[in-house]
């Protein structure tokens, strides 16, 4: 799949469930309405359309949502993708499958995600504080999350820390992040706060640019300037003290786009071609239509794909306070 832009797709995020059990303030509002079952994808339809994108050359796949691992039975999903993991071999096929998560379950799943074929996983933090993580997830408890950091790391999966850094909020704290992912052996990755969805507040009182952190940083830290790369927005270091790196990703202060290999997918079924874009395609009409087999849905992802826009424009609105883009992180899959 390459789009109007010679990028070449390769990396499918899917939403499996718009629910969370935290309620994270730059992320939900307090009171969410979420979706009616009838909308959600099943995990049979997810598992088809992803089968479909497989086969059009998605080589990673990352579930995510929402708290992907609240969803019942979802491991069921992560066998059937892992099972698909080198299965065409030379010819490509899926190479990783991953999730991002909040690390709530992962003491009970960590084990499950393993044998499942998952070795990287994504897990949020923004504090190491249980007060503050409880002002930012509006309810959580720490603990969870932490034990279900080392249940993942006993289990022999690594771990890359997300933290959205918030002004006033975590923006000190980071060296001591550092030093503890370190210990650990544990990446870390500081995002910037983006203006999607509605949050019942303020987003510019958030809002913190990254060249700020770094800079702090640099007075404790060595940072080693590095060539890794995902293929996605981060921009890491290799932290000299530890051996472990730390990523930057910094939509509002930098535009990754030109090398964007990524498209999302809600779990309803709606195609994003670009996190900071509303244009989108509706799968979940061709997947359930009786008439329509899997040559008439690539040809639904195929359109999408010639849809897929040049980049975002992400401005946080100081004027009028509003997101750049109506829909949460939950909804598309952060
Ligand atoms: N519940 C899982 C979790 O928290 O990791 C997966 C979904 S969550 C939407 C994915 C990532 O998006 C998290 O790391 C979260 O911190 C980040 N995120 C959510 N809303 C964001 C926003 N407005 N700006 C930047 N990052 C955001
Ligand atoms: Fe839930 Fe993740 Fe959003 Fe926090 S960031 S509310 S954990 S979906």
């Amino acid at each position: 799949m390459i789009d109007p832009f010679g990028r070449k797709v390769s990396y499918l995020r899917v939403s499996v469930t718009d629910r969370c059990d935290l309620r994270c303030v730059y992320c939900m509002a307090e009171d969410m309405t979420f979706l009616p079952k009838a909308e959600v994808l099943t995990l049979e339809e997810l598992d088809r359309l992803c089968g479909a994108f497989i086969g059009m050359g998605v080589e990673k796949i990352r579930l995510t949502g929402g708290e992907p691992l609240v969803r019942k039975n979802v491991i069921s999903l992560f066998r059937s993708l892992g099972s698909r993991i080198g299965a065409e071999g030379a010819n490509g096929g899926l190479k990783e499958l991953t999730v991002t998560t909040n690390g709530t379950q992962l003491v009970k799943m960590a084990d499950d995600l393993f044998a499942a074929g998952v070795r990287r996983i994504n897990v949020s933090l923004d504090t190491l504080d249980p007060a503050k993580f409880a002002a930012i997830t509006r309810w959580g408890k720490i603990e969870p999350t932490l034990d279900g950091i080392f249940a993942a790391k006993a289990a022999g999966l690594q771990i890359k820390i997300n933290s959205v850094a918030l002004k006033d909020v975590n923006e000190h704290e980071y060296d001591h992040m550092l030093a503890w992912c370190g210990e650990h052996g544990l990446d870390l990755c500081l995002i910037e706060t983006m203006p999607l969805g509605d949050i019942s507040g303020d987003r510019t009182d958030q809002y913190l640019p990254l060249s700020v952190v770094r800079s702090r940083l640099r007075q404790n830290w060595t940072l080693e300037e590095t060539d890794y790369s995902t293929g996605g927005p981060a921009r890491y270091y290799t932290v000299k003290e530890t051996g472990r790196r730390i990523g930057f990703i910094t939509p509002m202060t930098h535009n990754f786009c030109e090398s964007c290999n990524r498209v999302r997918l809600t779990c309803t079924g709606t195609l994003y071609m670009c996190l900071g874009q509303d244009d989108a395609a509706d799968l979940r009409r061709p997947l359930r239509d009786p008439g329509v087999d899997d040559a008439a849905l690539r040809e639904a992802i195929l359109e999408a794909i010639s849809r897929k826009p040049k980049g975002h424009d992400f401005v946080i609105d100081r004027r009028r306070k509003a997101p750049a883009v109506a829909r949460h992180m939950s909804v598309t899959g952060g």
